[in-house]
């Protein structure tokens, strides 16, 4: 996306769409999106609104693809502006969280090493509902007593499951829980939610706006992503919906260059807890944006 700058200079916003297989969207499917937009309905990025609308209006779905163009647009203004976007929504950059590490199980010696490389993190995060999940908190345990955020994927069966896990969990010094039961599982998670001692996040069960207000009986919290939920436009209304619903936010990410993640790094400082380790875990970023120091968003 571009425009014309101070003095003439051309401006370009960037933008990025990341296609986790199981969210339905592929490069054949975005790029086959991105070829139906009409560029001419662009021609004034601050009409974002308007541009989602038509977005919309082409195909419903296409959250990767429309998140590219959202992203763009924002980077677009911002450089119009000349200030990003945490400025424009007037959000105090220092309160920015710092993001948290993700160990996975591994062989005693790897595993220790990542413990070490988590050093500068001060959240741990560990997918649960897999073999040995227990026994990978216990080895976190005894190396450091930093807090650890736990993501089940959906993985427990049944609510008393999931209360007796979370009870062991809470005991060793775990902050909040996400997605303990299948997305469809409301009176589950209500029920959890009621005699949970930490917060319950919902992820899977959240893609955009129009979700929250329901969710908000069920969970203490929403992962917020930006390729679930078409962009920082949508994402932005979220924050400000689950806050007025006296929910937690949490921002979280795919396997995302720093395009993708310093857009999402925008509105971090109005969260309370970040996941938006997707660009250090690449090999091949593109892109010089947010920066982690000593875990800290920047
Ligand atoms: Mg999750």
């Amino acid at each position: 996306m571009d425009s014309v700058g101070v003095g003439g200079a051309p401006l370009i916003g960037y933008g990025e769409a990341s296609m986790p297989p199981y969210l339905g969207e592929s490069v054949a499917s975005v790029t086959g999106f991105l070829s139906r937009v009409d560029a001419s309905r662009l021609s004034d990025p601050f009409a974002i609104d308007a541009i989602h609308a038509y977005l919309d209006s082409l195909a419903p779905g296409n959250m990767a693809a429309k998140a590219a163009i959202d992203i763009a647009l924002h980077d677009l203004t911002g450089k119009i502006m000349g200030q990003p976007w945490h400025r424009i929504w007037g959000i105090d950059e220092r309160k920015a969280p710092s993001t948290s590490y993700t160990i996975s199980n591994d062989s005693p010696g790897v595993l220790e090493q990542k413990i070490a490389e988590s050093e500068p993190y001060k959240v741990i995060k560990v997918k649960m509902g897999v073999p040995g999940d227990r026994e990978l908190i216990e080895t976190i345990r005894r190396h450091t007593d930093r807090p650890i955020c736990v993501d089940v994927n959906q993985g427990w069966k049944t609510p008393e499951e999931a209360l007796e896990n979370i009870l062991w969990l809470a005991d060793r010094g775990v902050i909040f829980v996400e997605q303990p039961l299948d997305k469809r599982d409301m009176e589950g998670h209500a029920w959890l939610k009621e005699r949970s001692p930490i917060p319950i996040v919902a992820d899977e069960a959240v893609q955009t706006s129009a979700d929250v207000p329901a969710l908000a009986r069920a969970y203490d919290g929403i992962n917020i992503k930006l390729m679930k939920c078409t962009g920082m436009r949508e994402a932005w209304k979220m924050v400000t919906l689950a806050r007025a619903l006296d929910m937690k936010v949490m921002v979280g990410c795919m396997t995302e260059t720093s395009c993708a993640i310093t857009a999402a790094s925008q509105f971090s400082p109005a969260v309370d807890f970040a996941d938006l380790d997707g660009s250090l875990l690449i090999a091949n970023d593109r892109f010089k944006g947010m920066e982690v120091v000593k875990g800290k968003i920047t």
